[in-house]
């Protein structure tokens, strides 16, 4: 009987193929373009729906460690980010278009995944094996669907994996704007990498102390999309509005996305009071986006305040910032460390709504639920990847952590074991950490019978593209 993958989004899609490559049948569900959520904006699967950054690749951070036992494990989309990969400094960012493009291509020629452009209300947990990937947005009644899955008598009880309905189970989100390229004034920005290390692939856009003040004010004055519920939104920390993070201080913006240090105006040799950065949103570089201007102002708002960005002054925007509704489960009351519900063992769980956060991070869960489901599949014991690497590390978390304030996570050094002997240089001690999860990965890889699977992912996508 085939597995059921609900969601071809990024972990979803990476599930699917992940089973695939394992010789096993694939029914893949996805909702769009029939119904949409409100952030995507097209049919294509593994759609990124905000920045286009998949965070660092430095060798020796935790946003690397996490890809690079991806790529060890022969993730698909993380052999298609280097395919569609666009210049941006130390950061992994694809041209989003293109990326979506090959992904749906890989996955829709593949013969043993069948794609099904429906929405799924009701998910049958004695009928076969089941992946859930339908990510943050999950249709309102899949939602209600996992309440009852989750075995919740009530909405309000904490701990039983009630979806958007409890306060510790949802927060909010946000997106940041798009501008068209030949909107910008290059003679107001330039560009330049910060310190100057790497290629300067980011656009700056430089504010003296009186523009910085003036637009300040306009972005505190700014009028939100309901403001009146303010109160009541609950955001992930990560990627708070700008015009929150504003409100906290009048410095604040200069601190974080707004922050000059190392951004020496070529032209001037001076450091701006402020700077905001514009990153390449595809190959073409005839889109940016403005780097950490996630926000919830109202469209007029936005283009008449970003506009008095020093460059931007007559910018044409292709995507406003916006909020958004995270859904998730409560999944250290929910899962196991395979991803599979305790109540449910057929029944897996990947992506953001299984707790984790970020487009790498999602991928992750998805390529480790495709792995277990493959297992139960063929009748083997799911094993769960080594506390030590990354994969675990975040699985440890989203397991362990406490459900009453249980929030979706990044990977970060923070959540890897410490090592046992104390290494005081921080550097030193991230090469230690990483070099010690790999080691430990490796080990996983071959127990799970994954080495041997490598070369398979390669020759099936390029017969994928070939056909
Ligand atoms: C607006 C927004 C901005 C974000 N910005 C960033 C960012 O900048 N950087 C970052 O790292 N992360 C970001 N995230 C978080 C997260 O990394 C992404 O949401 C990521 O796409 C999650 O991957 P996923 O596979 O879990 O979900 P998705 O990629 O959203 O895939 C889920 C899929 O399931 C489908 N679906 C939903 N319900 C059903 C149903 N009932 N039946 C069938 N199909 C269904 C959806 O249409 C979708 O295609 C953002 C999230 C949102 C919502």
């Amino acid at each position: 009987m085939a597995v059921k993958v609900v969601g071809a989004g990024l972990a979803g899609t990476e599930a699917a193929w992940q089973l695939a490559r394992r010789g096993l049948d694939v029914d893949l569900y996805e909702m769009r373009p029939m119904r949409s959520t409100p952030a995507h904006r097209t049919g294509q699967m593994a759609e990124l729906v905000c920045s286009n950054s998949l965070k660092s690749d430095s060798e020796c951070t935790a946003p690397w460690l996490l890809k690079e036992e991806m790529r060890r494990a022969g993730s698909l989309l993380m052999e298609i980010t280097s395919e569609a990969a666009v210049p941006a400094g130390h950061a992994l960012a694809v041209d989003r278009e293109l990326f979506a493009t090959k992904v749906t291509g890989a996955i829709s020629s593949n013969p043993h995944i069948r794609v099904h452009r429906e929405e799924i209300t009701w998910v049958d947990e004695h009928d076969g094996i089941a992946i859930i990937a339908t990510g943050p947005l999950t249709s309102d009644a899949l939602s209600r669907e996992i309440t009852r899955l989750s075995g919740s008598g009530s909405p309000s009880t904490p701990g039983v994996g009630v979806l958007g309905q409890s306060e510790h189970l949802y927060f909010y989100d946000s997106i940041s704007p798009i501008v068209e390229a030949d909107s910008i004034d290059m003679e107001r920005v330039y560009l330049a990498a910060r310190y100057g290390k790497g290629t300067a692939d980011y656009i700056n856009c430089p504010f003296t102390r009186e523009e910085y003040g003036r637009f300040y004010d306009a972005l505190l004055a700014a009028e939100s999309v309901e403001a009146r519920e303010w109160e009541k939104l609950n955001y992930f920390e990560g990627c708070l509005p700008i015009e929150e993070l504003a409100r906290r201080g009048r410095d604040t913006l200069r601190f974080g996305p707004m922050k000059p240090v190392g951004l020496r105006d070529p032209r001037t040799g001076k450091q701006p009071h402020a700077v905001a950065q514009l990153r390449r949103e595809n190959l073409r570089a005839d889109s940016y986006n403005i780097v950490g201007f996630q926000n919830h102002l109202k469209y007029a708002e936005q283009q008449r305040i970003f506009r008095m960005i020093p460059g931007l002054e007559n910018a044409r925007f292709l995507r406003y910032g916006q909020i958004h509704r995270n859904t998730y489960i409560n999944t250290p009351m929910l899962l196991t460390a395979t991803l599979q519900m305790k109540a449910h063992p057929n029944v897996l769980f990947a992506g953001q709504i299984c707790g984790v956060e970020g487009y790498t991070e999602s991928i992750a869960a998805g390529l480790m639920a495709g792995v277990h489901a493959a297992a139960l599949a063929t009748g083997s014991e799911p094993v769960a990847p080594p506390r030590a690497s990354a994969f675990g590390s975040l699985v440890h978390y989203i397991t362990h952590a406490d459900p009453k304030t249980f929030q979706p996570a990044n990977i970060t050094f923070d959540l890897l074991p410490p090592l046992d002997d104390r290494v005081r240089d921080r550097a030193q001690r991230h090469r230690r950490q990483c070099e010690c999860a790999l080691r430990e990965f490796d080990g996983w890889l071959s127990e799970i019978g994954a080495n041997s699977l490598a070369a398979d992912t390669r020759r099936m996508k390029f017969t994928a593209r070939g056909s």
